[in-house]
C-alpha cells in the first residue's frame, strides 16, 4: 500500500496515516483547507479494500453535494483506476434518504410524488401558476395569497422556504414551529397548511426535499427491519464535507453505523456555508457526546496553494469570532501575490478575465468564482463570443427562459410587425400608452389587417393623453427595426416605458428589482456589437445551446465558471473571483442582519470568500468595480481587508512546531512602519527541548497511534495535530 501511494504520487503525512490506518471506531478528521481531508478519505477507502480485504461494496461515503459526491467518486477513479465504475457507494445524503424512504413507503404501500425543487426568486411571472402545480414555491405562493390576502414578495418566499428547510433539517417538531423566528406574515401557519397540503392528495402523498431526509430518519427509526437492513449492508461509512450536516443527516449517520460505529467524519468548520439550511457545524465540536470512544485527528498542514495565499487566507477568517481556532500553514513555497484589481466599470470584467486567460493553455486550471449564478450569464456571453471554451456546473437555468426575456424579445418582434394584436396584449400593461383590458378587448376581434396602434387610435375610445402616446409607441417600434439591438433594447426600456413598468411591477408584487433590471442589462451586453434584431435572437438561443452543451465539458479542457458554493472541495491553479463588491458579498441582507446584532449571516459569508480564496494553488486574483449600469458601487469589505492584510505587517501563520519537528524557519515578523524594532525573540517551548531519543519515541507513536507507558500500560492515541499528541491509557 505503501508502494501504492507512490505510484499515485501522495505520500501521507502521519497524522493522514493515521486516519488511514484507524479504521474502526468512529474517527473525526477536523481539518483546514487544502489539508488533504477528501485525499485522506479516498486512501482510507482504498487501503479498506486493498489491505483489509474489506468488499467495496461494503463501503459508504456521504458527502453533502452532489457536486461533491462526483469529486469523490473521480478521486477515486484516479487513485484505484482496476476497480469497476460504482463498486464504492459514493453519494449525497438526500440520494441515501430517498433510498430509505422510497424502500419504506414500498412496503407500506404508500404511492408518492415528488415535487419539484426551489426555484430562484424573480422566476415566475404573475398568473402563470396552473403550469407548474407542483412546484413547492408556486403552492407556498398561492397558500400565501390565501392566508395572507396579499401577494408574496420574493424577498419573502426565500425567506419563508429557509425557515422551512430550516424547521425539517433540525427536526423541530410542530409545537415548537412558532418559536422559530421568521419574517414572513403568518409562517407557521403557511408551514401547517402547506404540510396538510402535500397530505391531502386524493392518491398520493407529495414529498419535498427536506421531506426526503425527515422521513427516511423517521424509516429508520420506526421500521426495525428496514433499519437492521441498511445497518447490514456497510460496514464502513465515511462523511467528507460533515460541516454541512443538518441534524437530520447526522441523525440518519449516526443510526446507519449504530450497530459497529465504524464512522470516518471528514470536516472543517471553516468551510461551512449552509448555515442558512441548517447545517449544524456545532455538532461536530460535540462530537465526542455522542461517539464517546472517538479519536479527533486535526490536520493544518495546507498542500494545495502557495504561502502567500495560505498566510493571507488564515489571517482573513480570523476576522471570524465564532470558530475553533486553528492556524492554517505550508510548506508550500511563496508565489505570486493576490492580485487586486479595481476595475472602472462591470463591463470590463467579463472581457479583462477573457484577455487574462486567453493565452492560457491548461484551461481546466482556472476557474472563475461568482456568488450570484445571475453573473454567469455575461462571462459566458463574452467567453463563447472569443471562443474560450468553459464548464458551467449550475448555469442559470431560468434566464433564457424567464418572462423578462420573452418580454423583450415580444417588443422586438412588434418591431417587425406592429398588426398582430395578441403579440401588443402580451406586452400592453408594460408599454407606453396606458392601454387598458377593455381596449385591447375593443380591438383584438378586428381583423383588418392594420397597426394595432391605428386601430386602438380608431376603435378603442382612447383618453385624449393617450393619442400622443400611442402614435409616439408606433413610430419608435417602426424605428426599432432599424436599429442595432443593444440601441433598440434602450428604446425599449426608456421610451417605451419597459423600465418604468418594471419599477411598477417590482412595487406591486414585490419582485426584486435589481434582479429583473439586471435581467435587462445581461441583455443589452449581449446585444453589444450586433448588428440587427434578428442577430440578436439567433445569439441567445445559441447561448442558451451553448450552455447546456457546457454542461459536457467537464472532461475537456475548459474554463471552469461556478459559484463558490458548488467550488466547494475542488482546486484550481488559478481563480478569479468576481462581483466582489458591497452588496453582493456581503449581501444588503447580511449587512443588515449584522447591524441588527445577528452576526451569523456576515460570518458565513466570510467563510464563503474563504472557500473561494482556498481553491487556488499559485494565482488568485479579487475582481471589484467603481461602477455598474451607471450607479456607483463599493469594494467588498472583505476584499478590502485582503488588501490590508497583504499590504500591513507581515505576522506569518507559522505552524506552531514548525521550528522543531519539521525543522523550518519560524518567519521574523518584517518590521511595520508602526512597530518598533523590537529584537526578534526566539521563543523557548517545551517542544523545542525534545532530545533525538525523543523525537524518535513521538514519531513512532504518531506513526503506529499507540503507546507504551511504564506506569499506565498500553495506551491509545485520541487526539493529534502537528503540536499534540492526547494518549488515553
Ligand atoms: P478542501 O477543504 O478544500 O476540501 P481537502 O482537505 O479535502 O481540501 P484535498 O483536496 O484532499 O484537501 O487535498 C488538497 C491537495 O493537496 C490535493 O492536490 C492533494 O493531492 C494534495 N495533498 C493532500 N495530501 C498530501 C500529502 N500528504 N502530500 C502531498 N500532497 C498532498
Ligand atoms: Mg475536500
Amino acid at each position: 500500500f505503501v508502494r501504492k501511494q507512490e505510484e499515485i504520487g501522495v505520500s501521507l503525512n502521519a497524522v493522514q496515516k493515521q486516519a488511514v490506518l484507524r479504521t474502526d471506531g468512529a474517527l473525526l478528521l477536523l481539518a483546514s483547507p487544502g489539508s488533504g481531508k477528501t485525499t485522506t478519505i479516498i486512501m482510507r477507502i482504498g487501503y479498506l479494500i486493498e489491505v483489509k480485504d474489506v468488499s467495496p461494496a461494503r463501503v459508504k461515503a456521504i458527502t453533502f453535494s452532489r457536486a461533491s459526491a462526483n469529486d469523490m467518486k473521480e478521486r477515486f477513479k484516479r487513485f484505484f483506476p482496476d476497480y469497476p465504475d460504482d463498486c464504492v457507494a459514493f453519494s449525497t445524503i438526500h440520494s441515501l434518504a430517498f433510498e430509505m424512504m422510497r424502500d419504506y413507503f414500498r412496503k407500506k404501500r404508500v404511492a408518492y410524488r415528488l415535487i419539484e425543487g426551489d426555484i430562484a426568486p424573480g422566476e415566475v411571472g404573475s398568473g402563470e401558476s396552473d403550469k407548474l402545480p407542483l412546484h413547492k414555491k408556486l403552492i407556498l405562493r398561492e397558500l400565501y395569497h390565501r392566508i395572507v390576502g396579499s401577494l408574496i414578495t420574493d424577498d419573502q418566499m426565500d425567506e419563508l422556504t429557509t425557515y422551512i428547510s430550516f424547521v425539517k433539517n433540525k427536526l423541530i417538531p410542530p409545537q415548537q414551529w412558532s418559536q422559530v423566528k421568521c419574517d414572513v406574515p403568518e409562517a407557521e401557519r403557511i408551514l401547517h397548511e402547506y404540510e396538510t397540503f402535500k397530505r391531502s392528495g386524493a392518491d398520493k402523498l407529495l414529498i419535498d426535499y427536506d421531506d426526503m431526509l425527515v422521513i427516511g430518519n423517521e424509516a429508520l427509526e420506526r421500521d426495525r427491519e428496514l433499519l437492521t437492513s441498511y445497518q447490514r449492508r456497510y460496514d464502513y461509512v465515511l462523511t467528507d464535507e460533515s460541516q454541512d450536516t443538518s441534524l437530520v443527516q447526522h441523525a440518519i449517520v449516526e443510526k446507519l453505523v449504530r450497530a459497529h460505529g465504524n464512522l470516518c467524519v471528514v470536516a472543517d468548520d471553516d468551510q461551512s456555508i449552509y448555515g442558512w439550511r441548517a447545517a449544524e457545524p456545532q455538532y461536530l465540536l460535540d462530537f465526542k457526546r455522542h461517539y464517546p470512544r472517538a479519536a479527533i485527528l486535526k490536520m493544518t498542514q495546507n498542500y494545495r496553494s502557495s504561502r502567500t495565499i495560505v498566510d493571507i487566507a488564515n489571517r482573513f477568517i480570523k476576522r471570524n469570532q465564532n470558530r475553533y481556532d486553528k492556524n492554517m500553514f505550508t510548506a508550500n513555497r511563496s508565489d505570486r501575490p493576490i492580485v487586486l484589481k479595481s476595475l472602472s466599470d462591470y463591463r470590463f470584467q467579463a472581457k479583462y478575465i477573457a484577455e487574462k486567460i486567453a493565452g492560457i493553455e491548461q484551461l481546466r486550471e482556472v476557474a472563475v468564482l461568482y456568488r450570484n449564478n445571475a453573473s454567469s450569464i455575461s462571462l459566458m456571453n463574452v467567453f463563447d463570443r472569443i471562443g474560450i471554451p468553459f464548464y458551467m456546473k449550475d448555469g442559470d437555468n431560468r434566464f433564457f427562459s424567464h418572462w423578462v426575456v420573452e418580454d423583450v424579445l415580444n417588443f422586438m418582434r412588434m418591431a417587425y410587425t406592429d398588426k398582430r394584436a395578441e403579440l401588443f396584449e402580451s406586452i400592453h400593461t408594460k408599454c407606453i400608452g396606458y392601454v387598458t383590458k377593455l381596449q385591447m378587448a375593443a380591438i383584438k376581434g378586428l381583423a383588418n389587417n392594420e397597426s394595432v396602434f391605428d386601430n386602438l387610435l380608431r376603435f378603442a375610445e382612447p383618453q385624449e393623453y393617450q393619442r400622443k402616446l400611442l402614435q409616439d409607441a408606433k413610430d419608435t417600434f417602426r424605428q426599432l427595426r432599424a436599429m442595432p439591438p443593444q440601441q433598440a433594447i434602450r428604446a425599449i426600456r426608456g421610451k417605451l416605458g419597459y423600465e418604468k413598468a418594471l419599477e411598477r411591477l417590482c412595487e406591486r408584487l414585490g419582485f426584486r428589482k435589481e434582479y429583473l433590471i439586471g435581467i435587462v442589462n445581461t441583455l443589452e451586453d449581449i446585444a453589444e456589437g450586433l448588428d440587427t434584431l434578428e442577430q440578436f435572437a439567433a445569439r441567445l438561443k445559441d447561448l442558451e445551446a451553448a450552455m447546456r452543451s457546457s454542461r459536457r465539458n467537464k472532461t475537456e479542457n475548459a474554463v471552469t465558471l461556478s459559484t463558490l458554493h458548488s467550488a466547494k472541495g475542488l482546486e484550481f491553479e488559478r481563480v478569479y473571483m468576481i462581483d466582489l463588491i458591497e452588496g453582493v458579498i456581503p449581501s444588503n441582507d447580511d449587512v443588515k442582519k449584522f447591524d441588527n446584532g445577528d452576526t451569523a449571516p456576515m460570518e458565513e459569508a466570510v467563510r464563503l470568500f474563504y472557500v473561494g480564496m482556498t481553491r487556488a494553488k499559485s494565482h488568485l486574483e479579487l475582481l471589484s468595480y467603481r461602477i455598474r449600469d451607471g450607479g456607483q458601487t463599493k469594494e467588498s469589505r472583505f476584499m478590502s481587508h485582503v488588501r490590508h492584510l497583504q499590504s500591513g505587517p507581515r505576522q506569518a501563520a507559522a505552524n506552531p512546531a514548525s521550528a522543531t519537528a519539521a525543522g523550518r524557519e519560524v518567519r521574523k515578523p518584517a518590521a511595520a512602519p508602526e512597530a518598533k524594532r523590537a529584537k526578534p525573540v526566539k521563543k523557548k517551548t517545551a517542544k523545542a527541548e525534545l532530545n533525538p531519543e525523543e523525537k524518535q519515541l513521538l514519531a513512532r507513536i504518531r506513526e503506529t497511534g499507540s503507546a507504551h507507558h511504564l506506569k499506565f500500560g498500553q495506551g491509545e492515541v485520541v487526539h493529534l495535530d502537528e503540536a499534540t499528541i492526547h494518549i488515553r491509557f
